[in-house]
């Protein structure tokens, strides 16, 4: 399986430790045809990105495609969902600036409200240690995640069930029906095999990503691609393998 963009890269702007200059070159250096920076949302707490520093890194990203032809740079996000019924922590007018959008769950968030922050941050944090919990947990997670996919219009969900518990069946399901591809992580080595097989079964569709955050983890994606053959994905299950190049881009249209 060949792939031809890293979706999922950080950078200084969070908490990566090189440039977006150096993810692109990075990328080159692999031979893709694609990077994508996406920063996390300014929800994460201490490391999120803020609205202004969106707004640099497309004016940095509108310079360096003028210096890399070879390349295609985008700029998108790994936004926060910060409540249960499914708001992220990017304005909708950002959002519509970005190539495309990717959330994820994290649950170390500032939530919109006080309700919302107990239910994503301490019930979370709370069910590391209690499994009694874990099922409630695992139902509000995964409610908060398909209301943020039937909201927004959202490319790709980042790692599914990494961190905290979620409802793969269920999620895959919503994913399917909004055009949301689900995200085979090789940094973090999720989703499993298992679990991509059963997604697969809805009719989702994959995005492999590094989640680099250093510059020479941009465009590691062995991981995933391992974890796809293995649940028996072909290039067209793929958003970023094979020859199709425009996959990412629907949210423009
Ligand atoms: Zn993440
Ligand atoms: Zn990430």
């Amino acid at each position: 399986m060949k792939l031809w963009a890293d979706f999922h890269t950080h950078t200084r702007y969070s908490h990566g430790s090189g440039t977006i200059r150096d993810n692109v070159e990075a990328a080159i250096r692999k031979g893709l045809k694609a990077i994508g920076i996406s920063e996390h949302g300014p929800a994460n707490i201490g490391i999120g990105a803020d609205l202004d520093t969106f707004k640099k890194m497309k004016e940095e990203i509108e310079a360096l495609r003028e210096e890399y032809r070879d390349i295609t740079i985008l700029l998108g996000c790994e936004a926060n969902v910060i409540s249960l019924d499914g708001k992220l922590d990017l304005p909708e007018k950002l959002l519509d600036e970005l190539d495309y959008v990717m959330v994820g769950f994290h649950w170390m968030v500032w939530a919109k409200t006080l309700q919302d922050g107990y239910h994503i941050f301490f019930e979370n944090l709370v069910a590391k240690r209690l499994s009694q919990i874990k099922p409630k947990v695992r139902e509000q997670n995964t409610r908060a995640l398909i209301n943020a996919i039937k909201n927004y219009r959202v490319n790709i969900i980042t790692h599914p069930g990494l961190h905290v518990p979620i409802d793969t069946v269920a999620l895959a399901e919503a994913a399917a029906s909004c055009g949301t591809a689900m995200e085979i992580n090789a940094g973090h080595g999720y989703m499993t095999e298992e679990y991509v097989k059963i997604a697969k079964s809805f009719g989702v569709k994959f995005a492999i990503g590094s989640d680099a955050h250093s510059p020479e983890r941009v465009g590691e994606l062995k991981k995933g691609i391992d974890i796809a053959l293995k649940a028996g994905l072909n290039e067209e299950d793929v958003i970023n393998a094979g020859t199709n190049w425009e996959a990412i881009l629907w949210r423009k249209r």
